[in-house]
Protein backbone atom coordinates (compact mmCIF):
# COMPACT_ATOMS: atom_id res chain seq x y z
CA UNK A 1 0.00 0.00 0.00
CA UNK A 2 1.16 3.54 -0.98
CA UNK A 3 -1.01 5.92 0.27
CA UNK A 4 0.53 9.90 1.08
CA UNK A 5 -1.62 10.74 3.36
CA UNK A 6 0.22 14.37 4.51
CA UNK A 7 -0.95 17.14 2.67
CA UNK A 8 1.04 20.26 2.27
CA UNK A 9 0.33 23.20 3.91
CA UNK A 10 0.07 26.64 3.72
CA UNK A 11 -1.56 29.90 5.68
CA UNK A 12 -1.63 33.49 6.80
CA UNK A 13 -0.44 34.59 10.11
CA UNK A 14 -2.91 38.09 11.33
CA UNK A 15 -4.25 39.23 14.34
CA UNK A 16 -7.24 40.08 13.82
CA UNK A 17 -7.90 37.29 10.88
CA UNK A 18 -11.39 35.53 11.60
CA UNK A 19 -12.54 37.25 8.61
CA UNK A 20 -10.17 37.22 5.99
CA UNK A 21 -11.62 34.81 2.82
CA UNK A 22 -8.06 34.42 1.57
CA UNK A 23 -8.49 30.31 2.31
CA UNK A 24 -11.53 29.51 -0.37
CA UNK A 25 -9.62 31.61 -2.97
CA UNK A 26 -6.35 29.89 -2.45
CA UNK A 27 -7.18 26.58 -2.20
CA UNK A 28 -9.31 27.06 -5.40
CA UNK A 29 -6.42 28.57 -6.58
CA UNK A 30 -4.54 25.03 -5.79
CA UNK A 31 -7.25 22.51 -6.84
CA UNK A 32 -7.07 24.56 -10.24
CA UNK A 33 -3.73 23.48 -10.76
CA UNK A 34 -4.07 19.91 -9.64
CA UNK A 35 -3.02 20.14 -6.06
CA UNK A 36 -4.60 19.05 -2.54
CA UNK A 37 -2.95 21.74 -0.58
CA UNK A 38 -4.47 23.43 2.41
CA UNK A 39 -4.49 27.58 3.36
CA UNK A 40 -5.29 27.77 7.01
CA UNK A 41 -5.90 31.61 9.36
CA UNK A 42 -3.94 31.50 12.35
CA UNK A 43 -4.26 34.22 14.98
CA UNK A 44 -1.17 35.13 15.80
CA UNK A 45 -0.51 38.17 17.95
CA UNK A 46 2.50 40.31 17.55
CA UNK A 47 4.42 38.43 20.12
CA UNK A 48 3.71 35.27 18.86
CA UNK A 49 5.60 36.04 15.21
CA UNK A 50 9.07 34.93 16.27
CA UNK A 51 7.86 31.41 17.32
CA UNK A 52 5.45 31.47 14.65
CA UNK A 53 7.77 31.91 12.24
CA UNK A 54 10.23 29.46 13.63
CA UNK A 55 7.05 26.78 13.84
CA UNK A 56 6.31 27.00 9.68
CA UNK A 57 10.21 26.15 9.50
CA UNK A 58 9.96 23.17 11.67
CA UNK A 59 6.39 21.83 10.35
CA UNK A 60 7.52 22.18 6.88
CA UNK A 61 4.90 24.91 5.37
CA UNK A 62 5.09 25.35 2.09
CA UNK A 63 4.13 28.97 2.17
CA UNK A 64 2.85 31.39 4.22
CA UNK A 65 0.75 34.94 4.11
CA UNK A 66 1.41 37.75 6.66
CA UNK A 67 -1.11 40.44 7.51
CA UNK A 68 -1.81 43.23 10.27
CA UNK A 69 0.46 43.34 12.89
CA UNK A 70 3.56 41.41 10.72
CA UNK A 71 4.25 43.01 7.41
CA UNK A 72 7.12 44.73 8.81
CA UNK A 73 7.46 42.92 12.24
CA UNK A 74 8.59 39.54 10.04
CA UNK A 75 11.33 41.45 7.93
CA UNK A 76 14.14 40.50 10.65
CA UNK A 77 13.35 36.87 10.50
CA UNK A 78 13.84 36.94 6.58
CA UNK A 79 16.99 35.55 5.37
CA UNK A 80 16.55 37.72 2.18
CA UNK A 81 13.75 39.44 0.76
CA UNK A 82 12.88 40.65 -2.92
CA UNK A 83 13.95 44.15 -4.37
CA UNK A 84 10.36 45.28 -4.24
CA UNK A 85 9.68 44.41 -0.77
CA UNK A 86 13.08 45.54 0.24
CA UNK A 87 11.79 49.13 -1.32
CA UNK A 88 8.25 48.96 -0.03
CA UNK A 89 10.10 47.86 3.81
CA UNK A 90 6.93 45.59 4.19
CA UNK A 91 5.95 41.66 3.28
CA UNK A 92 2.76 39.78 2.77
CA UNK A 93 4.36 36.59 1.74
CA UNK A 94 6.99 34.65 3.25
CA UNK A 95 8.53 31.69 0.81
CA UNK A 96 10.70 28.62 2.78
CA UNK A 97 13.46 27.17 1.88
CA UNK A 98 15.89 24.98 3.08
CA UNK A 99 18.26 27.68 3.89
CA UNK A 100 15.68 29.78 5.91
CA UNK A 101 12.37 32.01 5.01
CA UNK A 102 12.21 34.45 2.48
CA UNK A 103 9.87 37.66 2.13
CA UNK A 104 7.82 39.03 -0.70
CA UNK A 105 5.32 41.51 -1.28
CA UNK A 106 2.80 40.92 -3.38
CA UNK A 107 0.54 43.78 -2.47
CA UNK A 108 1.60 46.08 -5.23
CA UNK A 109 2.54 43.05 -7.60
CA UNK A 110 -1.18 41.85 -7.52
CA UNK A 111 -2.46 45.45 -8.65
CA UNK A 112 -0.36 45.43 -11.33
CA UNK A 113 -1.30 42.15 -12.70
CA UNK A 114 -4.67 42.98 -12.29
CA UNK A 115 -4.30 45.92 -14.38
CA UNK A 116 -2.24 44.13 -16.98
CA UNK A 117 -4.78 41.47 -17.13
CA UNK A 118 -7.44 44.11 -17.57
CA UNK A 119 -5.24 45.28 -21.16
CA UNK A 120 -4.04 48.15 -19.02
CA UNK A 121 -0.29 49.11 -19.26
CA UNK A 122 0.81 51.47 -16.17
CA UNK A 123 3.76 52.81 -19.01
CA UNK A 124 3.78 56.40 -19.08
CA UNK A 125 0.83 56.88 -16.82
CA UNK A 126 -0.21 59.77 -14.67
CA UNK A 127 -1.78 58.34 -11.31
CA UNK A 128 -3.27 59.99 -8.54
CA UNK A 129 -3.73 57.39 -5.65
CA UNK A 130 -5.59 58.58 -2.43
CA UNK A 131 -4.11 57.09 0.85
CA UNK A 132 -0.19 56.75 2.41
CA UNK A 133 -0.55 53.57 4.15
CA UNK A 134 1.00 50.00 3.25
CA UNK A 135 -1.13 49.28 0.13
CA UNK A 136 -0.61 52.57 -0.87
CA UNK A 137 3.34 52.00 -1.03
CA UNK A 138 3.22 48.44 -2.45
CA UNK A 139 1.15 49.85 -5.06
CA UNK A 140 3.14 53.27 -5.49
CA UNK A 141 6.52 51.31 -5.79
CA UNK A 142 5.24 48.70 -8.06
CA UNK A 143 3.65 51.32 -10.19
CA UNK A 144 7.14 53.17 -10.82
CA UNK A 145 9.13 49.70 -11.51
CA UNK A 146 6.09 48.84 -13.78
CA UNK A 147 7.12 52.60 -15.66
CA UNK A 148 4.60 55.20 -14.56
CA UNK A 149 5.60 58.61 -15.15
CA UNK A 150 4.08 60.19 -12.67
CA UNK A 151 2.62 59.67 -9.02
CA UNK A 152 0.86 62.19 -6.84
CA UNK A 153 0.06 60.49 -3.12
CA UNK A 154 -2.46 62.55 -1.92
CA UNK A 155 -3.05 62.18 1.96
CA UNK A 156 -4.13 63.51 4.87
CA UNK A 157 -0.64 62.70 6.91
CA UNK A 158 2.14 64.84 4.75
CA UNK A 159 4.65 63.21 6.40
CA UNK A 160 3.61 59.34 5.24
CA UNK A 161 3.15 60.57 1.70
CA UNK A 162 6.38 62.84 1.43
CA UNK A 163 8.81 60.16 2.58
CA UNK A 164 7.38 57.61 0.15
CA UNK A 165 7.30 60.18 -2.83
CA UNK A 166 11.01 60.74 -1.37
CA UNK A 167 11.65 56.82 -1.77
CA UNK A 168 9.94 56.69 -5.20
CA UNK A 169 12.59 59.90 -6.68
CA UNK A 170 15.13 58.08 -5.22
CA UNK A 171 15.05 54.85 -6.21
CA UNK A 172 12.95 54.48 -9.59
CA UNK A 173 12.68 56.52 -12.60
CA UNK A 174 9.14 57.88 -11.83
CA UNK A 175 7.98 61.81 -10.74
CA UNK A 176 6.50 61.12 -7.51
CA UNK A 177 4.88 64.08 -5.13
CA UNK A 178 2.53 64.62 -1.91
CA UNK A 179 -0.31 66.76 -1.71
CA UNK A 180 -1.91 67.34 1.03
CA UNK A 181 -5.78 65.86 1.74
CA UNK A 182 -8.15 69.05 1.95
CA UNK A 183 -12.27 68.36 2.12
CA UNK A 184 -13.19 68.42 -1.85
CA UNK A 185 -9.26 68.67 -2.43
CA UNK A 186 -9.10 68.85 -6.33
CA UNK A 187 -6.51 66.18 -7.74
CA UNK A 188 -4.02 66.68 -10.80
CA UNK A 189 -5.09 65.80 -14.05
CA UNK A 190 -4.40 61.49 -14.11
CA UNK A 191 -4.54 58.42 -16.21
CA UNK A 192 -5.35 56.64 -12.98
CA UNK A 193 -6.64 57.03 -9.89
CA UNK A 194 -6.75 55.32 -7.05
CA UNK A 195 -8.68 54.50 -3.88
CA UNK A 196 -5.61 52.94 -1.35
CA UNK A 197 -7.38 54.17 1.53
CA UNK A 198 -9.84 51.95 4.32
CA UNK A 199 -12.80 54.33 3.15
CA UNK A 200 -15.41 52.01 1.57
CA UNK A 201 -14.59 49.05 3.36
CA UNK A 202 -18.10 47.01 4.39
CA UNK A 203 -19.58 48.50 6.56
CA UNK A 204 -18.64 51.84 6.32
CA UNK A 205 -20.67 53.55 2.85
CA UNK A 206 -18.66 56.89 2.84
CA UNK A 207 -16.54 57.87 -0.37
CA UNK A 208 -13.54 59.34 -0.40
CA UNK A 209 -13.97 63.36 0.00
CA UNK A 210 -12.49 64.81 -3.32
CA UNK A 211 -13.63 66.94 -5.99
CA UNK A 212 -15.70 64.53 -7.86
CA UNK A 213 -15.12 66.95 -11.02
CA UNK A 214 -11.65 65.99 -11.55
CA UNK A 215 -13.19 62.32 -12.39
CA UNK A 216 -13.23 62.31 -16.47
CA UNK A 217 -14.91 59.74 -18.69
CA UNK A 218 -12.72 56.47 -19.76
CA UNK A 219 -10.20 57.78 -16.76
CA UNK A 220 -9.39 54.14 -14.91
CA UNK A 221 -10.79 54.68 -11.40
CA UNK A 222 -9.52 51.53 -9.07
CA UNK A 223 -10.78 50.86 -5.49
CA UNK A 224 -8.40 48.27 -3.54
CA UNK A 225 -11.51 47.89 -1.29
CA UNK A 226 -12.04 44.12 -1.84
CA UNK A 227 -15.78 44.00 0.51
CA UNK A 228 -18.14 44.96 -0.79
CA UNK A 229 -16.79 44.36 -4.80
CA UNK A 230 -18.59 47.47 -5.94
CA UNK A 231 -17.72 50.57 -3.65
CA UNK A 232 -19.97 53.63 -3.28
CA UNK A 233 -16.72 54.99 -5.15
CA UNK A 234 -16.47 52.82 -7.76
CA UNK A 235 -20.44 53.68 -8.35
CA UNK A 236 -19.96 56.99 -8.62
CA UNK A 237 -17.06 57.02 -10.73
CA UNK A 238 -18.91 54.72 -13.26
CA UNK A 239 -21.91 57.02 -13.03
CA UNK A 240 -19.33 59.59 -14.05
CA UNK A 241 -18.19 57.16 -16.94
CA UNK A 242 -15.10 56.41 -15.60
CA UNK A 243 -13.66 52.43 -16.49
CA UNK A 244 -13.77 50.97 -12.61
CA UNK A 245 -11.93 48.41 -11.33
CA UNK A 246 -12.47 46.64 -8.04
CA UNK A 247 -10.30 45.62 -5.41
CA UNK A 248 -11.54 42.03 -5.26
CA UNK A 249 -9.42 41.46 -8.84
CA UNK A 250 -6.38 43.07 -7.34
CA UNK A 251 -6.81 40.46 -4.13
CA UNK A 252 -7.41 37.48 -6.63
CA UNK A 253 -3.80 39.13 -8.55
CA UNK A 254 -1.88 38.98 -5.12
CA UNK A 255 -3.27 35.36 -4.19
CA UNK A 256 -2.18 34.06 -7.08
CA UNK A 257 1.38 35.12 -7.24
CA UNK A 258 1.19 33.79 -4.08
CA UNK A 259 0.30 30.12 -5.52
CA UNK A 260 3.11 30.37 -8.29
CA UNK A 261 5.63 31.27 -5.65
CA UNK A 262 4.73 28.45 -3.36
CA UNK A 263 3.66 25.78 -6.16
CA UNK A 264 5.57 26.74 -9.31
CA UNK A 265 1.97 26.62 -11.08
CA UNK A 266 0.43 29.19 -12.02
CA UNK A 267 -3.27 29.22 -11.15
CA UNK A 268 -6.91 29.62 -12.62
CA UNK A 269 -7.39 33.31 -11.78
CA UNK A 270 -11.25 33.02 -12.59
CA UNK A 271 -11.52 29.99 -10.62
CA UNK A 272 -9.94 32.20 -7.62
CA UNK A 273 -12.22 34.95 -8.05
CA UNK A 274 -15.44 33.01 -8.67
CA UNK A 275 -14.46 31.51 -5.40
CA UNK A 276 -13.86 34.69 -3.86
CA UNK A 277 -17.02 36.53 -4.73
CA UNK A 278 -18.79 33.42 -3.21
CA UNK A 279 -17.17 34.01 0.35
CA UNK A 280 -18.44 37.39 -0.13
P1 LIG B 1 -3.13 51.35 6.37
O1 LIG B 1 -3.80 51.49 7.68
O2 LIG B 1 -1.69 51.08 6.29
O3 LIG B 1 -3.41 52.67 5.49
C1 LIG B 1 -4.67 53.28 5.39
C2 LIG B 1 -4.52 54.63 4.69
O4 LIG B 1 -5.81 55.21 4.54
C3 LIG B 1 -3.69 55.64 5.48
O5 LIG B 1 -2.91 56.38 4.59
C4 LIG B 1 -4.75 56.51 6.14
O6 LIG B 1 -4.31 57.81 6.39
C5 LIG B 1 -5.78 56.55 5.02
N1 LIG B 1 -7.12 56.90 5.49
C6 LIG B 1 -7.96 56.16 6.24
N2 LIG B 1 -9.11 56.82 6.44
C7 LIG B 1 -8.98 58.02 5.81
C8 LIG B 1 -9.82 59.16 5.67
N3 LIG B 1 -11.04 59.20 6.19
N4 LIG B 1 -9.36 60.21 4.95
C9 LIG B 1 -8.14 60.17 4.39
N5 LIG B 1 -7.29 59.13 4.51
C10 LIG B 1 -7.71 58.07 5.21
O7 LIG B 1 -3.97 50.19 5.62
P2 LIG B 1 -3.54 49.38 4.30
O8 LIG B 1 -2.86 50.31 3.38
O9 LIG B 1 -2.86 48.12 4.68
O10 LIG B 1 -4.97 48.97 3.73
C11 LIG B 1 -5.88 49.95 3.25
C12 LIG B 1 -7.09 49.23 2.65
O11 LIG B 1 -6.69 48.47 1.54
C13 LIG B 1 -7.76 48.23 3.62
O12 LIG B 1 -9.14 48.47 3.60
C14 LIG B 1 -7.46 46.86 3.03
O13 LIG B 1 -8.55 45.99 3.15
C15 LIG B 1 -7.24 47.17 1.56
N6 LIG B 1 -6.28 46.27 0.92
C16 LIG B 1 -6.70 45.60 -0.19
C17 LIG B 1 -5.84 44.75 -0.85
C18 LIG B 1 -6.33 44.01 -2.04
O14 LIG B 1 -5.62 43.12 -2.52
N7 LIG B 1 -7.49 44.37 -2.58
C19 LIG B 1 -4.46 44.51 -0.39
C20 LIG B 1 -4.10 45.30 0.78
C21 LIG B 1 -4.99 46.14 1.40
P3 LIG B 1 -3.36 58.17 7.67
O15 LIG B 1 -2.02 57.58 7.34
O16 LIG B 1 -3.38 59.63 7.70
O17 LIG B 1 -4.03 57.50 8.85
Amino acid sequence: MSEYFRIPTTGAFGDPIDENPSGVMMEAGYRSVGLDWRYQLFQVPAEGLEDGLKGIRAMGFAGLNLTIPHKIAAIPYMKGLSKSAELIGAINVVVVKEDGLYGENTDGKGFVSGMEANGISLKGKRIVLLGSGGAARAISVECALAGAAEITIVCRTMAKGEELADLIWEKTACIAKAQLWTSGVLLPECDILINATNIGLYPDTNVPDICYDCIKENMIVQDIIPNPAETPFLKKAKELGARTLDGQSMLVHQGALGVELWTGRKPDIEAMKKALREAF
